[in-house]
């Protein structure tokens, strides 16, 4: 591997991703609220407070069971907003078309962005278009940036987890990731695994309506659950244990990983949250989440520490305790 070159795995979500962030782009921007290395960002402005986030789409195939690269643009967006809950207000999308690209597609994925943004209650206020040579890109990439207003007394950033806190999930791990690689590989499984790729802003305003001392949200995209944990880990200098008993996922997306050799863990969600309660509102927040329609297989999967803090750790079925690292390496290229 040259080091002078950029490698797929610096795209992951993982490991590699985060020390270009934070070797290249933290350090050369340099301020607090990048530093911050939350979903969105978040600052005040003439007394009230903003979230602003930016997301780029490249997922391979651009159509996939459950949504396509439209939706899923807007979805990412109005969730990295969510995840700081913020209310979504507004966002911008720049698209690069190769030369070539079919207009039925491209109507099609603009016409679901749109249907995505009305029932997200976001709308898309400002635009960009570029068509490069067929060949220098692939079909279509989409960039989305979004904003939104974050309610007075709202506090929800990666790095407030505090010891005794509890981890929920909003239902099954996996399921995006899965959905994209199937349909990309052409595997078949007697059903077809559907993305959960879906706006949350609705599940996390019922979630604050309930409990509005939640420490932490945040969708467990690229990288997984697992490396999502670690990123919160890392930002609050605590300790994360897994249930191994308690974690959701699909007997299909369980089927479809051990054929892959890939750990669900591991794999993108795009309609899914975790989120770092304190014990004491967590009841409160987890009958809040299985109200939702998004939020029926909601459960507990874990708890915040003090010991090994930056570190996650999985207690297994049998008792012992297993290391969970951040990705490593690229399992899945161009899955968001
Ligand atoms: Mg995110």
């Amino acid at each position: 591997m040259d080091p002078g070159l950029i490698q797929l795995d610096q795209g992951s979500g993982g490991r590699a991703m985060h020390e270009l962030i934070d070797s290249l782009f933290v350090s050369a921007f340099n301020n607090p609220l990048l530093a911050e290395r939350n979903d969105s960002a978040v600052f005040e402005i003439r007394g009230g407070r903003l979230a602003m986030t930016t997301d780029s789409y490249v997922v391979d195939p651009i159509f996939f069971p459950g949504g396509n690269i439209g939706s899923l643009a807007v979805h990412g967006t109005v969730n990295d907003l969510a995840m700081r809950g913020a209310k979504p207000l507004y966002i911008t999308a720049g698209f690069i078309l190769e030369e070539g690209l079919d207009f039925g597609d491209l109507k099609k994925i603009v016409l679901s962005m749109a249907e995505a943004a009305r029932e997200a209650g976001v709308q898309v206020i400002a635009g960009d278009t570029k068509v490069v040579p067929r060949g220098k890109a692939d079909k279509l990439f989409i960039n989305t940036s979004g904003i939104g207003i974050v309610p007075a007394g709202i506090d929800i950033g990666g790095q407030n987890a505090r010891p005794g806190d509890l981890v929920l999930i909003n239902g099954t791990i996996g399921d995006h990731g899965m959905a994209v690689l199937c349909k990309r590989e052409g595997l078949a499984f007697e059903n077809e695994i559907e993305s959960d790729a879906a706006a949350l802003n609705g599940l996390v305003d019922l979630m604050l309506a309930s409990f509005a001392g939640i420490h932490v949200l945040r969708d467990p995209t690229r990288g997984g659950v697992a490396t999502t944990l670690n990123e919160i880990a890392e930002q609050s200098g605590v300790g994360i244990r897994l249930f191994e008993e308690a974690l959701p996922v699909r007997e299909d997306v369980i089927g479809a990983c051990e054929v892959l050799g890939l750990d669900p863990l591991y794999v993108a969600n795009e309609g899914k949250v975790l989120a770092v309660v304190p014990a004491r509102g967590a009841d409160a927040v987890l009958s809040a989440m299985k109200s939702h329609p998004l939020g029926r297989a909601s459960c507990l999967i874990g708890e915040i520490v003090s010991d090994d803090p930056g570190r996650v750790f999985l207690r297994t079925r049998i008792g012992g305790h297993r290391l969970v690292d951040m990705l490593r390496g690229e399992q899945l290229p161009r899955i968001c």
